[in-house]
């Protein structure tokens, strides 16, 4: 490879250079459901304290009893010979025990949320092929969660880790409330996420009554200020740098009476919601296509995913020029429509890959896609990582698929004569990995 970053690549060393770009490049998280120490965590370590409904999740068993691979242990085992409740009523360790039993040694640890621990387990330094989890236990009770944060973050080479933080979730209200520089650790960013507000206002209406915000049950012009005034209220407590709600395929907008938003609901986003994240500058980030609890006995591995409607996520980018939208959809097949939409609007970035979409042949497909009407417009992926260690499987597995759809579009364009050199491969990168997010949310 040319020593001089400005020298003209070869067809050859274009997917070289590519990968290396990519591999060294810190990563802005920019939407996860991971937190700092200052949190609590329930799991037993090197420092000896546990807060049992703390919210910093790590560790293998953690890992292990992931929804991901709640749902495929059911495949194997199925309820008619496991029955739900019987899962439910385990220690995590015992759920553990028996989804390691059957998805890692009997039977082949193939699938992407399998592979993805193994990888996690390796880049720590473990030996993936052990028959039980009792060496991967004694190896996380020595950690000490803050420093071990950091190690994580080392080897996935993340530079930032943005949160989520439900201000509608009294756990998290009350941490926030009873510790206010909770938030305060560098390397995290909070998101005021807010869904019971815009997806079941009477019940927030009525919470937010009891936090001296009063609202009506039918959201009149005081109730509207009181909500702006609660809005701003947490920005400020949580320095929040998006406001973000996650909402099913029935969403639309505008509301059809019987919708996901509901009358009330939409009246919210116009007259509160909105209004408060123009005048902040601040990003609103909506995450579509997620139907709860198709299969109730898996609880949280029992969401399914069901097409949306991006003529709604036109209308609001139309009808709100002053705000700034995070758009990412759940369904596959609603992937190409939203890209065409992120042409026609400069308020709407689209961003990741998520859960049913984070395989290698599906994000592969949708970088591609994204490349060839995107440019370099857009932010390929985010981690969604609810337990710490999965930042590192989530960012090695992204990095590489990315970087190999990047390879062959660079190849492509030397084709055409163009030079490409490895300072340009690094902007890019550096543009999909961190600084497309960043600017968004600054600008
Ligand atoms: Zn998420």
């Amino acid at each position: 490879m040319p020593q001089d970053p400005l020298s003209p690549l070869s067809s050859a060393e274009i997917p070289a250079a590519v990968n290396a770009a990519f591999v060294h490049q810190p990563v802005w998280d920019m939407h996860t459901h991971l937190y700092p120490p200052t949190f609590g965590t329930p799991v037993t370590n090197a420092t000896g304290q546990m807060d049992p409904n703390g919210h910093m999740l790590w560790g293998v068993d953690e890992l292990v009893t992931y929804h991901y691979l709640v749902a495929e242990v059911y495949r194997v085992q199925p309820a008619s010979s496991f029955p739900y409740e019987q899962f439910w009523q385990l220690t995590r360790a015992q759920q553990a025990d028996h989804i390691w039993k059957y998805l890692f040694v009997e039977r082949t640890p193939i699938s992407e949320a399998c592979r993805g621990i193994l990888t996690t387990l390796q880049k720590l330094g473990l030996d993936p092929n052990e028959k039980t989890l009792a060496p991967y236990r004694k190896f996380f009770s020595q950690q000490k969660p803050d420093a071990y944060i950091d190690r994580v973050m080392q080897i996935a080479n993340v530079k930032t880790i943005t949160m989520t933080n439900p201000v509608f979730d009294d756990n998290e209200r009350q941490r926030w409330l009873g510790a206010p520089d909770i938030g305060n650790d560098p390397r995290f960013r909070a998101v005021l996420r807010i869904d019971p507000l815009l997806r079941d206002y009477p019940a927030a209406a009525g919470k937010i009554s009891t936090w001296d915000y009063p609202a009506a049950a039918k959201p009149d012009a005081e109730s509207m200020r009181q909500i702006r005034r609660f809005l701003g209220d947490w920005l400020d407590r949580q320095k929040a740098i998006y406001v973000a709600v996650s909402l099913p395929p029935e969403f639309r907008y505008p509301a059809l009476p019987g919708d996901a938003l509901g009358l009330a609901g939409q009246a919210v986003l116009e007259q509160a919601v909105l209004p408060v994240c123009a005048e902040r500058k601040l990003p609103f980030a909506m995450m579509i296509g997620s139907r709860l609890r198709v299969q109730p006995g898996l609880r949280d591995a029992g969401d399914m995913v069901g097409q949306a409607d991006i003529a709604s996520v036109v209308n609001l980018c139309r009808d709100f020029p002053k705000n700034k939208f995070l758009v990412s959809m759940l369904p596959r097949e609603n992937q190409h429509e939203l890209a065409v939409a992120a042409r026609k609007f400069s308020n709407l970035m689209i961003f990741g890959c998520w859960w049913f979409l984070n395989n290698p042949s599906l994000v592969d497909e949708i970088t591609r896609m994204r490349v060839e009407l995107l440019g370099t417009s857009f932010v390929p992926q985010h981690s969604d990582a609810r337990i710490l260690d999965q930042l590192v499987y989530k960012w090695d597995h992204s990095r590489r698929w990315i970087a190999d759809v990047f390879a062959e579009k660079y190849q492509d364009l030397a084709a055409t004569g163009r030079h490409v050199t490895q300072e340009n491969i690094q902007r890019d990168a550096r543009l999909l990995l961190h600084d497309n997010f960043a600017e968004y949310v600054t600008r």
